[in-house]
Formats: C-alpha cells, sequence, structure tokens
C-alpha cells in the first residue's frame, strides 16, 4: 500500500513540476535595452533624446531640452528652479552633464524607420539618410519635372525609364520656371526678415510642445507649449496634426499645423511678424522659413492654423515620434 501511494505521489506530482517549468521558460524578461530605456531615459518627458542631459544633485536625469525649459519656467515665476523628481534645486550650477548617460544612449538600439531594421542611435542618422535602402528618394531628373519619389533600390529602374531627360527644353521650361518662381520666394522671405532684424522689438524663444488628448466625445490630440513671454507679453502655441483630422494616425501625409495665442490682455491693436526656426534643442535640423503676420487685437488673440513647412513627411514624423516638439519661435514688432 505505502509502495503505491509514493508511486502516485511522484505521478501525480510529475505533471505539476513540467507545467511549472514551462511558465517559466513561457515568462517573458524585457530585453535589456527596453529595461535600460527606462532608466536612462529624461525624468520629465520620459524620452531618449539624442541631445545632452544634465543631472540634479541626487542624480535624476533631465534632457536638455527639458532642463533648459525647467530653468526658463522658474525664471518667469520667479522662481528658484527645482528637480521635477526629488525638488532638490537645480540651477546651471548645481547640475552637470552626464556624459556616460549620453554615449548609453547613443549605443542603445532604435528602429529605422523606413526598413525598420535596429541601428545604434549614433549610426541610425547616418543609415536612414544616407545608407538604407527603403529611404524615399526623388528621381534625379526632379529639376526637370518629374515628380517620382520612391524607395531608393527602386531608383536605378526608374530612371533608367525615365522619360524626362528626354525631352525638349520647351518641354522641361515650366518646371524650371516653377523651381525658380519657388527659390526667389524664398530669398524675399529671408530678406525681409534680415530687414526687420532692425527693428526695434525682436525677441526670441525656445518652446517645448507638449502633447495633450482634449476630453471631448471623441478625443482629439493637440499640443501646446507653456507660457512664454516675448516683446514684453505672454504668449503659448498651439499645434494640432492635420488640422484635427479625426484619425491621424491613418494617413500617410503628416502636417503639423502651429497657431500663435497672445495672452495678455490689448487695448490697442499689434501687429507681429513671426517664424519658427529649429533652435537648439529641435530633432530636425532644417526647415523652410515660412514668415506669417498677424494684426493682435483686443478681440483677435489668436492667428489662424498654419502649415509648418518642413522637408519632408519623414520629418514631420520625426518631430510627431519624440516626446516633445521643440522649437524656436521668433517674434518681430511691427513699429507704428
Ligand atoms: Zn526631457
Ligand atoms: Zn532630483
Ligand atoms: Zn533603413
Ligand atoms: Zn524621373
Amino acid at each position: 500500500m505505502e509502495e503505491i501511494s509514493i508511486d502516485d505521489k511522484t505521478t501525480e506530482e510529475e505533471p505539476v513540476i513540467k507545467k511549472a517549468k514551462c511558465v517559466g521558460e513561457e515568462r517573458k524578461v524585457p530585453r535589456l535595452e527596453d529595461r535600460l530605456n527606462g532608466i536612462l531615459c529624461c525624468a520629465v518627458c520620459l524620452d531618449l533624446p539624442s541631445t545632452q542631459i544634465f543631472q540634479c544633485s541626487f542624480g535624476h536625469l533631465m534632457c536638455a531640452s527639458c532642463y533648459t525649459h525647467l530653468l526658463a519656467d522658474a525664471r518667469l515665476k520667479d522662481e528658484g528652479a527645482t528637480c521635477p523628481n526629488c525638488r532638490c534645486d537645480i540651477s546651471k550650477t548645481a547640475c552637470c552633464r552626464n556624459l556616460a548617460v549620453e554615449k548609453a544612449i547613443s549605443e542603445l538600439p532604435d528602429d529605422c524607420p523606413h526598413c525598420g531594421q535596429k541601428f545604434s542611435r549614433s549610426e541610425l542618422d547616418h543609415h536612414v539618410r544616407s545608407t538604407c535602402a527603403d529611404r524615399p528618394v526623388e528621381c534625379k531628373y526632379s529639376q526637370l519635372g518629374c515628380s517620382w519619389c520612391g524607395p531608393w533600390h527602386e531608383l536605378e529602374v526608374h530612371v533608367s525609364e525615365c522619360p524626362h531627360p528626354k525631352k525638349s527644353g520647351e518641354d522641361i521650361l515650366p518646371a524650371l520656371q516653377l523651381i525658380e518662381r519657388d527659390k526667389d520666394q524664398q530669398i524675399e522671405v529671408l530678406n525681409s526678415i534680415v530687414r526687420m532684424l532692425s527693428y526695434e522689438s525682436v525677441s526670441f524663444c525656445d518652446i517645448q510642445l507638449r502633447p495633450f488628448r482634449s476630453e471631448d466625445f471623441l478625443t482629439k490630440l493637440f499640443y501646446e507649449s507653456s507660457r512664454f513671454t516675448a516683446l514684453e507679453k505672454q504668449w503659448v502655441v498651439k499645434a494640432n496634426v492635420n488640422d484635427n483630422q479625426k484619425y491621424p494616425e491613418r494617413v500617410i501625409n503628416r502636417r503639423l499645423c502651429i497657431q500663435l495665442v497672445i495672452k495678455t490682455k490689448l487695448t490697442a491693436s499689434l501687429t507681429i511678424y513671426y517664424f519658427l526656426i529649429p533652435g537648439p534643442h529641435s530633432s530636425v535640423k532644417t526647415m523652410k522659413t515660412d514668415l506669417r503676420n498677424f494684426e493682435f487685437g483686443p478681440e483677435a488673440v489668436e492667428t489662424p492654423f498654419t502649415e509648418l513647412s518642413l522637408v519632408d513627411n519623414a520629418e514631420t514624423n520625426k518631430l510627431l515620434a519624440a516626446k516633445t516638439i521643440n522649437f524656436r519661435i521668433v517674434l518681430i514688432q511691427v513699429p507704428k
């Protein structure tokens, strides 16, 4: 009897042990890079930015953009800045850079947005711009009017079949004129900016747009900066994707539209020229300069939303992929 009972036990226990072993194997351990992401990310925006990283005296990490933002916020409120984690004082002298974290982040892998392959962050930019076989490129005859755009690995076949180089001078003239008109317009914009930089009241501010979701029935994604002071007035910049289109995630072409709002009560009208440039903390390096103007007044407190001219759709996605969008805004007051 005893022997049987022992046998019974072993036969009963065996499957239990096997099961436990299987569960142990199936339990997913987060990958090292995912665990490191959580450790090395900025304590404010939770992003892994490829900018300088600062730390408070207790070691809490902040990306350069959030760090300068905290310092600027504190200055606006006329208070001392504090670490958002431990509330210790932070300042240009109390914080230092953390080079080890900066280097560790540049070694962490990230996906190429075109081909999906993994690269270290330090190599990814070069891959995306110059070596990815799936990176979008234009036809080399685009200046002759060819509008083909496709992955790099299809370029050779397209170029061998492209009809544009065989067209006559007369046929390609309209395309050349269009390009020239575009260039002339840009030069005109830049010239007027240079002219206006001589005006008395010129201000700039590095802004950080943070994403929010409205609590309407259909939640909408929008971006807003915190208040900033320029030209002795308070301002906010708002942004939306594709004019608040219902499902921006379902369309390929994404446009970022920007609005400037004045928060100081005006008693008289105030004409402002404004434009955005990438600034020191932006993830985009170049963008077309669009000069906008608007007459603010007691009733006119916000400009319409206008599209930001980024170089291409990939640049827009790069901006949207980051937790915050950074720009420098320049405001110029037109003298009366
Ligand atoms: Zn940050
Ligand atoms: Zn801290
Ligand atoms: Zn790639
Ligand atoms: Zn072509």
